[in-house]
């Protein structure tokens, strides 16, 4: 049976983590994979989420499990911190998923049990998980423009002008904040501009928010998702606590449909649950559970928002010196770009070929797309990456 298998696509970022450790320069630069990472190079455990596992360690009782939707708690602290009552919470389904990609990957089978025929709609760039999941699906996909090159912010006519081939029920996917690879974000106007058009095509829009107080603050980077979700009769939308809970490995997301009516939740719900028990059964529990924890405690709340809103500032501090940097060393204001992006990714703009030249030449690491990790650099290392940009001739 197996010789039947053929090989595949390596995963890029998995192949330049593994390029990186390899290689024995001490001046090495890993601005690679899509992990925080402090002035240290380690990514910790957030203090409230120590304080909430032990918390856990000595009150749990039982390991028996959930419901297919995991937690109601976790369920409603997640609705409450994303959505903060944007929507009533009698049109909204949810279920805990395994991590930010579960609630894609669930979002997208629901989509296809709802509306098989749709197409679903990607900004050029996105995450890649996005089409490599719709095509491992079998689903229909186009892209909207959505990064222009030269000034690297959004291209918003180039996405307004795409987005006018919408077709009504299909589905737009869209970055709720901290866009990923390319750290151009949506104005507020200009998200209002799309929602006008989204609802003229009647579109259903798909929010992924996996960065959520990374950007702009914990309320601002939820602002355009609350917007469009209170836009809508029907509104999908993946979160990740990934990133700004610092559970990666504990796969802890949640996947929310706004609908229409009670009626139209209870039948979303549902399938959602239905989904769950084909995929896995019951979700994570643990990483839900410390994140309910610390979103229903104040104490570990207040303390989780202030060690997030110490990341958030360090990673902006970061955008700022390499601009800084850059335009000294460049003369021009050419690189401006970087303290204006939000988030833990900016696309530099460039060739494979340049990105290859600054591996080889320099040591720094970062995906093919000219993508880099802001939080991967530190005060030692801006002026590298700086002189080793300028020196490319990028
Ligand atoms: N969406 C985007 C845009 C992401 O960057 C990520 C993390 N790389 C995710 C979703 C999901 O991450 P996870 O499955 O680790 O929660």
């Amino acid at each position: 049976m197996f010789e039947n298998l053929s090989a595949q696509p390596k995963d890029k970022i998995l192949a330049l983590m593994a390029a990186y450790r390899e290689d024995e320069r001490d001046s090495k630069v890993d601005l690679g994979v899509g992990v925080y990472k402090d002035a240290s190079g380690n990514t910790p455990v957030m203090r409230a989420v120590k304080a909430a596992e032990k918390r856990l360690v000595k009150e749990q009782s039982t390991k028996a499990y959930t419901g297919l939707a995991g937690d109601p708690a976790f369920s409603d602290a997640m609705i409450g911190l994303v959505l903060d009552g944007a929507v009533e919470r009698d049109r909204i389904a949810a279920v805990a998923t395994p991590g930010g990609t579960g609630a894609i990957r669930q979002a997208l089978e629901l989509i296809k049990l709802a509306a098989p025929g749709a197409t679903v709609w990607l900004s050029d760039p996105t995450w890649p998980n996005h089409p490599s999941i719709i095509k491992y699906l079998g689903m229909k996909s186009k892209t909207y423009r959505y990064f222009d090159t030269e000034t690297r912010n959004v291209d918003y006519v180039g996405m307004l002008t795409d987005l006018g081939a919408v077709l009504p029920g299909d589905v737009v996917l869209l970055h709720g904040c901290c866009h990923n690879p390319t750290g151009a974000n949506l104005t507020k106007p200009q998200w209002k501009g799309v929602i006008d058009l989204l609802k003229e095509k009647s579109a259903v829009p798909f929010v992924d928010i996996a960065y959520q107080g990374f950007g702009d603050g914990l309320a601002e980077d939820g602002a355009a998702t609350r917007l469009v979700a209170s836009s809508f009769d029907n509104v999908l939308i993946a979160a990740s606590c990934s990133k700004n809970f610092g559970v990666y490995r504990e796969r802890t997301g949640i996947l929310m449909s706004v609908t229409k009516d009670t009626a139209q939740r209870d039948l979303a719900q549902q399938n959602m649950s239905f989904l769950n028990r084909q995929n896995f059964s019951f979700p994570p529990d643990h990483g839900a559970r410390v994140v309910t924890t610390i979103l229903n405690d104040p104490e570990l709340r207040a303390d989780w928002e202030a060690e997030l809103e110490e990341v958030r500032l360090g990673m902006l501090e970061l955008r700022k010196q390499l601009a800084a940097e850059l335009r000294r060393l460049s003369n021009s204001d050419r690189f401006d770009f970087l303290a204006e992006h939000r988030g833990m990714f900016s696309q530099l703009g460039t060739t494979p070929e340049l990105v290859e030249k600054l591996r080889a030449d320099h040591g720094i690491y970062m995906v093919g797309d000219s993508r880099m990790n802001i939080a991967g650099l530190n005060e030692k290392t801006i002026p590298v990456l700086a002189k080793a940009i300028i020196d490319a001739g990028i």
